[in-house]
């Protein structure tokens, strides 16, 4: 049988990068992320751990490289060691190059070791402050210690680790020098977001918005900044930081435009595959998915919806116009 053709957008861009969310629940409530009250989406709408292992497998025979799982929170999707144990086996046949998740840590001491296991080394952690009243305030109700306690289990374990931090004017800018330094200090990498316009999330999320060039020159005051030219096809740039030896990267969504080497789709946990994270459309994977236990439909669905990977992004005009995207970052996944 012939292999299936690798992903080439309209733009020559192949698609090598899958993000795939399983869940749109989450045991936090980060102000900027989701609204106090979520409603979450019935069982029955959610791709079940079979149906998520043959979509990635499908995208993984296309080229697929690398997977992150995402969410809502990926380590509360029950059954989640199930799927990530499934996909290993591409790890296992050098199909796939990396599988690894984006998470908010307070499950990784139960997990840590699972995962190294299950052949993931490396993690991004998402944690905007080292200050548990702070870090309270922005979770609407987390545990700090959950999260540090985490995030030492996945260092024991031999993971490598990058602390994803988003910039909140009020809440965390003055304390993103201790975090970037605590998390240099353990070897880690730390990057900075950019506040997006995702999702109705109630009071006005511009009000928290901090602009990471302005951030950087602050740091630059502080600290000595040389540029890397690190360039992965994602939206971050990365400077080294001198006096503590770490990477540090900025993710500007609203002041840089990262789109010409974008290599990525998203998929949500109801098996919609978005081809940018900034536009409106997308591809319904689960109805093919459903329809027959072959992949033959799903396979001809992901081929079709490549040929509309858009240019790039919105957010700009959005932002300006006050508008939001109408999913939340835990639909796509962010
Ligand atoms: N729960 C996991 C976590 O927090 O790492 C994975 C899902 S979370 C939606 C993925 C990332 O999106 C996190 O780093 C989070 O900080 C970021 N995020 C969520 N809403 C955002 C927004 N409106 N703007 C920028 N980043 C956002
Ligand atoms: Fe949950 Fe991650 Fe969203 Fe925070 S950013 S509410 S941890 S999904």
């Amino acid at each position: 049988m012939l292999a299936p053709s690798p992903l080439v957008d309209p733009f020559g861009r192949a698609v090598t990068y899958l993000r795939v969310s399983v869940t749109d629940r989450c045991d936090l409530r980060c102000a900027y992320c989701m609204a106090e009250d979520m409603v979450f989406l019935p069982k029955k709408e959610l791709l079940t751990i079979e149906e998520l292992d043959r979509l990635c497998s499908a995208f993984v025979r296309k080229g697929v490289r690398k997977i992150r799982l995402t969410g809502g929170e990926p380590l509360v999707r029950r059954g989640i060691m199930d799927l990530i144990n499934g996909l290993s086996r591409h790890l296992d046949s050098g199909a796939l190059d990396e599988l690894t998740l984006t998470t908010n840590a307070t499950q990784l001491s139960r997990y840590a070791d699972d995962l190294a296991r299950a052949g993931v080394k490396r993690l991004n952690i998402s944690m905007d402050t080292l200050d548990p009243e702070a870090f309270r305030r922005i979770t609407r109700g987390g545990d700090l210690a959950k999260v540090l306690e985490g995030v030492d289990a996945a260092l024991g374990a031999g993971l490598k680790l990058k602390i994803n931090a988003v910039a909140l004017k009020d809440d965390n800018v003055a304390d993103l020098p201790d975090l970037i330094e605590w998390a240099h200090s353990k070897s880690m990498d730390a990057t900075l977001i950019e506040i997006m316009p995702m999702g109705e999330i109630g009071p006005d999320r511009g009000d928290q918005f901090a602009s990471l060039l302005a951030l950087r020159d602050d740091f630059a005051k502080r600290w000595t900044l040389t540029d890397i030219p690190d360039r992965t096809g994602g939206p971050a740039r990365y400077v080294r930081v001198e006096e503590t030896g770490g990477k540090l990267g900025f993710i500007t969504p609203l002041t840089g435009n990262f789109c010409e080497g974008c290599n990525r789709v998203r998929v949500t946990c109801t098996g919609q595959l978005y081809m940018c994270l900034g536009q409106e459309d997308m591809a319904d994977l689960r109805t093919p998915l459903r329809a027959s236990e072959g992949d033959l439909l799903l396979e001809d669905a992901i081929d079709e919806a490549i040929t509309r990977k858009p240019k790039g992004h919105d957010f700009v005009a959005q932002a300006a116009a006050g508008a939001s995207a109408a999913r939340h970052m835990s639909v796509t996944g962010g």
